[in-house]
């Protein structure tokens, strides 16, 4: 079993017949989840998290924390969000953060396409089921220009990495 004090890998709450992250204990908005480290390789993968063109963290476990990264699942209305960060060794990370109020036991999620600019597990259906369900799993490139907005504008929840915002500009 996966877990720390704050963090368990289970069966998501959502998506049956899959793992997911869930919390321990009630968090408030902006509280730090996770982090997620690994080396950066150029290639994404399933499991990858885009810091920039060709930057990708690849998850991997330390001893104070497992590769939770690795099943955080994808929600079009997602519980967290992320943000591209440096650990105290300089070294990039991306942090997990709370965008509500989440009760012992709500799973940790994010919108993969706030990330990725190209979808890393490209067309594949997305099972949120929440009321704001896009229908698939897509990248940045293909969310609807609302979201883009959003994503881009500031927010709190806003998480796409400079270059992949930039590479939007020139499109
Ligand atoms: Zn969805």
């Amino acid at each position: 079993m996966r877990e720390n004090e704050l963090l368990v890998v289970t069966e998501s709450v959502r998506i049956a017949g899959e793992l997911g992250v869930l919390i321990k204990h009630q968090r408030r908005p902006g509280d730090i989840l996770c982090v997620v480290r690994g080396p950066v390789q150029s290639e994404a993968t399933r499991y990858s998290f885009s810091i920039g063109r060709r930057r990708h963290i690849e998850p991997t476990s330390s001893p104070s924390q497992p590769d939770f990264g690795r099943y955080i699942n994808h929600f079009c209305d997602p519980t967290a969000f992320v943000r591209i960060a440096q650990d105290a060794h300089g070294a990039p990370c991306v942090e997990v953060v709370a965008r509500m109020d989440l009760q012992a036991g709500a799973e940790v999620t994010f919108d993969y396409a706030s990330l990725e600019y190209e979808g890393t597990v490209s067309e594949m259906k997305c099972q949120c089921g929440t009321a704001a369900c896009r229908g698939m799993i897509q990248g940045f490139k293909d969310l609807p220009a609302a979201l883009v907005a959003r994503y881009r504008g500031g927010r709190h929840d806003r998480a796409v990495p400079i270059e992949n915002a930039r590479r939007l500009r020139h499109r």
